[in-house]
This record gives structure tokens, sequence and C-alpha cells, in this order.
């Protein structure tokens, strides 16, 4: 969603108070694309401080699904967004005044949400997702999600890699 920036622009410097729609379905980073399956509607207040400096204030709530990093199940990660930005168009993002906050999600007069909330969810992505804090993982043999119960592997410790020398051996013998 584009907000148009043209009326806080010009000479009378209305504010911009609006409520928007987050339109991302889903969240790519890097080589992986996680699920948004809530999205509250997005309030963005736009002022104007002084010359081309403006104050933005936007508040949300966004739920992405990311796997555990245990056992992949699924995880509803919530982030509550609820920040201010002061942007000043008339300098590039290079010449930055301290204080002042990257503005590569506005473009001309046109300030695009969802890439501004898209950084805001990368900078809040936690460095570590899990399903319950006590999460027992996966078989590293078998696969199985352990937290469904245990499965018939031995408990050797082993690396799984160790598996496939093991079936080795044993075909040799067989041999
Ligand atoms: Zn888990
Ligand atoms: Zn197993």
């Amino acid at each position: 969603m584009l907000i148009n920036l043209s009326d806080v622009l010009s000479e009378q410097h209305k504010p911009i108070d609006v409520t928007v729609d987050f339109e991302m379905e889903q969240f790519q980073a890097k080589s992986e694309t996680f699920p948004i399956i809530e999205k509250l509607p997005v309030h963005v207040v736009i002022s104007h401080i002084k010359g081309k400096e403006l104050r933005i204030h936007a508040e949300t709530k966004v739920t992405v699904v990311i796997p555990c990093d245990r056992c992949l199940s699924d995880v509803k990660q919530e982030f509550s967004l609820d920040f201010t930005k002061y942007v000043d168009l008339a300098v590039s993002d290079a010449e930055l005044k301290e204080g002042f906050d990257e503005s590569n999600f506005i473009d001309g007069y046109h300030l695009d949400v969802d890439k501004m909330l898209y950084n805001e969810i990368l900078v809040g992505w936690p460095t570590k997702v899990l399903c319950s804090e006590d999460c027992k993982g996966i078989c590293s043999v078998c696969g199985q999600n352990l937290n469904e119960g245990a499965c018939a592997c031995e408990d050797t410790g082993l690396d799984p890699r160790m598996s496939v020398v093991r079936d080795l051996f044993k075909n040799f013998k067989e041999v």
C-alpha cells in the first residue's frame, strides 16, 4: 500500500492520519518464505517537522509462521510494531543526520507501507524460535518428532551420517 505524501509536503503541511492494509502475504527472508497469517490494519500518522523532514508513526500487529529451530513444527510469532521514524527527504540515506532514519521506503511522494513494515519485522526477527522451551526436537536418524513420542531408533547418540557407514559394514558382512 502506498501513501501519497503530497498533502504533508505541500505548503500547508497537512498531517496525514490513515489506516491502511499491510498487503504482504508472506515474508521473504534470504532464501526462505514465511506465511503471514494474521495482520491488523496499519495506523500511520505522518507530520511535518521542517523543510523536508517528516515524523512517521506506525502501529500494527503481524503474525508470521516460523518453523521451530529444533522440530520444524509451525510456531506463530507475533510482531507488535509501534515505532516512530524521523526522515529527511532532502538528503540521501548516505548523508543522514544524527537522529534520522533511512528512508528507503519512500520513493518521491509515496511512502511504501509494506516496505517500511518489512524492515521493522526484519529488525525484530528472533534469533531463536522454539515451539516450547523444552522442545525435544526430531530424531536425527528417522526424523520422528520426539515431542509426539519416542521412536524405535537406538539412542546411539551418533552422528546420523554414521548410520550410512554402519549400513555399509552390515552389507559387507552379508556378502
Ligand atoms: Zn519444536
Ligand atoms: Zn528415530
